[in-house]
């Protein structure tokens, strides 16, 4: 090799290095930005646990590795134990909708914490995990009434209203084009509708980037 090759050589290799580095910067950068883009949201069931479908999406959940919250109504507990806990094991939060699924302004202080207590009891018997997440039937909260419990209310700002239309494609069209940052989607464990939009749902919103986290990690941030 000439001393002329030898110095061709050594200066594309050098500018191969070069290109090299500066593209491996740049994907860091953006590895960066991804990781400041991250949307968080939670995906919340109400209304189980139900035999079938609350088994059915709990299976769906864990193979994703998606974490969720389900308000459980107290009456529907009895010989689905094993759900619960499952919940609880899998990392999923879980929050007292009350025993009797009641609308809670219609009720006496004294009656409204009976529903909620018998409900955490249950819950915590079971767990050993005290739920401190409530989310009223119906959306009936009245602060000064409840304000005794100690529960944090949760509400939702993604509601495609699935008891009423049953229509899994129905319910996905709505939560894709309704979803942003930050949003709680309200859905219920008791159809088979809904349990399949959920997870036909989460598996578009993890592809667009989305983290599912429990209702309690939205709220802390
Ligand atoms: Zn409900």
């Amino acid at each position: 090799m000439g001393k002329l090759e030898k110095i061709l050589l050594c200066f594309t290799v050098a500018i191969f290095a070069i290109i090299v580095i500066q593209y491996k910067n740049r994907v860091e950068d953006v590895n960066l930005e991804v990781a400041k883009d991250i949307k968080k949201i939670a995906i919340t069931f109400d209304d189980g646990p139900e035999e079938t479908y609350t088994e059915k999406l709990l299976d769906g959940l864990k193979s994703r590795g998606v974490k969720a919250t389900f308000f459980v109504i107290g009456k529907s507990i009895q010989g689905k134990e094993d759900l619960i806990l499952r919940m609880y094991n899998e990392g999923h939060l879980i929050g007292n909708h009350t025993y009797n699924h009641v609308e809670l302004n219609k009720k006496s202080n004294e009656e409204g914490i009976k529903e909620i207590e018998a409900t955490n009891k249950l819950i915590e018997n079971i767990t050993g995990y005290k739920p401190e997440f409530i989310r009223p039937p119906f959306g009936a909260w009245e602060k000064d009434q409840m304000n005794k419990t100690n529960m944090f209310p949760v509400m939702w700002t993604v509601d495609p209203l699935d008891w009423k239309y049953q229509n899994t494609d129905y319910i996905v069209k709505h939560i894709l084009s309704k979803v942003k940052d930050g949003d709680i989607i309200l859905l219920h464990d008791i159809f088979p509708t809904s349990v399949d939009a959920a997870l036909i749902a989460i598996d578009k919103l993890l592809e667009e980037g989305y983290e599912f986290v429990t209702v309690d990690e939205l709220m802390l941030d």
